[in-house]
């Protein structure tokens, strides 16, 4: 049977998430901003993050596959559902739950790039550089995490843990 150990409580996760906010006030008081949330992972995240924003921000979704029902990346791409609007001329924010690979948000930033917007910029909540294949500039963090699997506050496993309110290793 799989266990649960908690890595960031969810008390760590607001505080952090409340810094993070502040950050990207500081950086873009004038807005809107869009937020962009991969999913599905990164809602969680981007629901918290925009609320504790005072920046006028816009929400939208992008859909991308790269991990099948495993631990481990396929190492493919793949876009399951694309932005609802045009995103040029403003400054958009990648709202991603992890940093993995890199290959994600390599893949992504190109693609939102070629839609002229003003800015783009990658919030993220949890970052992973020991298992970086891409180098991928991420200019906000939560937090930097060991090299074990998690879930909860959003991530899944094999579709399971997204609504833990902590973030937790899952052991074998
Ligand atoms: P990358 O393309 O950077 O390798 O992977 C990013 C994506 O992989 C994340 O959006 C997430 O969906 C998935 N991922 C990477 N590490 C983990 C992890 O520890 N737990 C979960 N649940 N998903 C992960």
């Amino acid at each position: 049977m799989p266990s649960l150990r908690v890595l960031l409580s969810s008390q760590q996760i607001h505080a952090r998430v409340l810094e993070m906010a502040a950050a990207i006030d500081r950086d873009y008081s004038e807005g809107p901003v869009y937020l962009i949330g991969i999913l599905k992972g990164a809602c969680i995240f981007l629901a918290d993050l925009a609320r504790a924003m005072k920046t006028p921000v816009r929400i939208e979704f992008i859909g991308i596959a790269s991990y099948g029902r495993g631990k481990s990346s396929s190492g493919e791409v793949r876009l399951t559902k694309d932005l609802d609007v045009s995103i040029e001329g403003y400054d958009v924010f990648l709202v991603e739950d992890i940093v993995d690979s890199g290959i994600t948000l390599t893949y992504l930033a190109h693609l939102m790039a070629q839609r002229k917007p003003k800015s783009v910029r990658i919030a993220t909540l949890l970052d992973r550089p020991g298992r970086r294949q891409r180098p991928v500039e991420v200019h906000y963090v939560g937090f930097k995490i060991p090299d074990a699997f998690v879930v909860g506050y959003g991530l899944d496993y094999s579709e399971d843990y997204r609504n833990l309110k902590d973030v937790c290793v899952l052991e074998e």
